[in-house]
């Protein structure tokens, strides 16, 4: 079989190699005679699995001690839950930053629970773009800012890390890290917390991570459930109740894996290779396809494109596909295309995709 790219949005590729050592290890790891997904999640060979997990984790993202890792589930979506249950108070207002369409569900979600405060929103230029920071209306007392580092739709990424500090006082500065965590080295310090879901740069849907600094453990809601109480799995170590044992043992292989590569600042070096090779195929297509975003917010990890004739969606998907180049169709939301190109993602799966495209415009246009 001649080698396919997949460029889903997540459930997204996954390095080749992982997959190889899980078919290895399937049906024996390390020769305990059992499959993970048999093991006691309390049992020796899998607190090894979850402590390796984590230590590689702190490794990458330099993550300093007064943080905590979080092996959750429930995907982002229960974080935007969570957030508001367990860093805010009834009747406290929250500062959101709306980027787009997963910002806007966070937003949604969070306005059940909390008084939310829109800070800056990039509605005006039809999410096109990342207002100026200078320019951000912030509440003299929100509990926290929110933000989407990487809009996996719009494909719009923030250059920059927000201040978290705001008229004198320190707001915890949370983010949703989904679609762009581990894809450049990134200062956990600056941060209240961090939550992405598994399924783009990390592993297997079904795992959430999440990275929290110590002093915003305890303060949940007395009525929140104990299952979004972030200080209920801090305290069990990711193991109040059985976890996604599976997709942990996946995620500390591709923790292994980033290491390999060199760590953060390597892979990211590739990431930005990638990304601009597809850039300019789009930019020097004469508007054959054309990039929604503007230059200085387009996402290295989610490229939109569309072509200049709609009607040709179907072919280019097609051709697309028969040429090994899997899952383009944009999302169901924005119609077009859209090019996952995540870590797992090879510089040769964006080079064949730019042959591919400049051929199809050659022989379409
Ligand atoms: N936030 C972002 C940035 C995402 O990309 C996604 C999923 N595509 C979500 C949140 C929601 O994630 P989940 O489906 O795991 O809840």
């Amino acid at each position: 079989m001649s080698p396919v790219f997949n460029f889903s949005a997540g459930p997204a590729v996954l390095p080749r190699d992982v997959l190889l050592t899980v078919q290895e290890e399937l049906v024996d790891w390390h020769g305990s005679g059992m499959c993970v997904m048999e093991m006691s999640h309390r049992g020796r060979e899998f607190t090894q699995i979850i402590h390796e997990a984590e230590a590689d984790l702190r490794k990458l993202l330099n993550i300093p001690s007064n943080y905590r890792v979080l092996f959750m589930q429930g995907g982002a979506h229960f974080q935007f839950s969570m957030l508001p249950l367990n860093l805010s108070r009834e009747g406290d207002t929250v500062d959101y930053v709306n980027t787009g369409h997963w910002s806007k569900i966070a937003i949604k979600e969070a306005r059940r629970f909390a008084n939310v405060h829109i800070a800056a929103s990039g509605e005006d230029s039809h999410f096109s773009s990342i207002p100026a920071e200078a320019g951000w209306q912030r509440s003299a007392n929100a509990a926290y800012l929110h933000y989407c580092s990487n809009e996996t739709i719009g494909g719009v990424e923030f250059p920059f890390i927000p201040q978290s500090a705001f008229g004198g006082n320190e707001v915890p500065l949370i983010c949703d890290m989904s679609s762009n965590i581990l894809s450049r080295p990134v200062d956990v310090s600056k941060f209240g917390l961090i939550y992405a879901g598994a399924q783009k740069n990390i592993g297997p849907s079904g795992l959430t991570l999440v990275i929290v600094r110590e002093d915003l453990l305890g303060h949940a809601r007395p009525s929140t459930p104990t299952m979004l109480d972030y200080s209920v799995h801090a305290d069990a170590e990711s193991l109040y109740n059985t976890p996604p044992t599976f997709g942990i043992y996946v995620a500390g292989l591709v923790f292994k894996w980033l290491l390999e590569q060199g760590g953060l600042a390597a892979v990211e070096q590739i990431n930005i290779e990638k990304a601009a090779l597809l850039y300019e195929a789009i930019d020097a297509s004469n508007g054959f396809y054309t990039c929604p975003v503007e230059k200085p917010f387009r996402s290295r990890m989610n490229v939109p494109f569309m072509l200049h004739d709609d009607a040709l969606d179907d072919a280019f998907l097609g051709d697309a596909k028969a040429a090994g180049l899997l899952q383009l169709k944009g999302h169901r939301s924005v119609g077009g295309m859209r090019a996952s190109i995540y870590n797992a993602m090879p510089l040769e799966g964006v080079q064949v995709l730019t042959s591919f495209m400049r051929e199809f415009a050659r022989t379409h246009g």
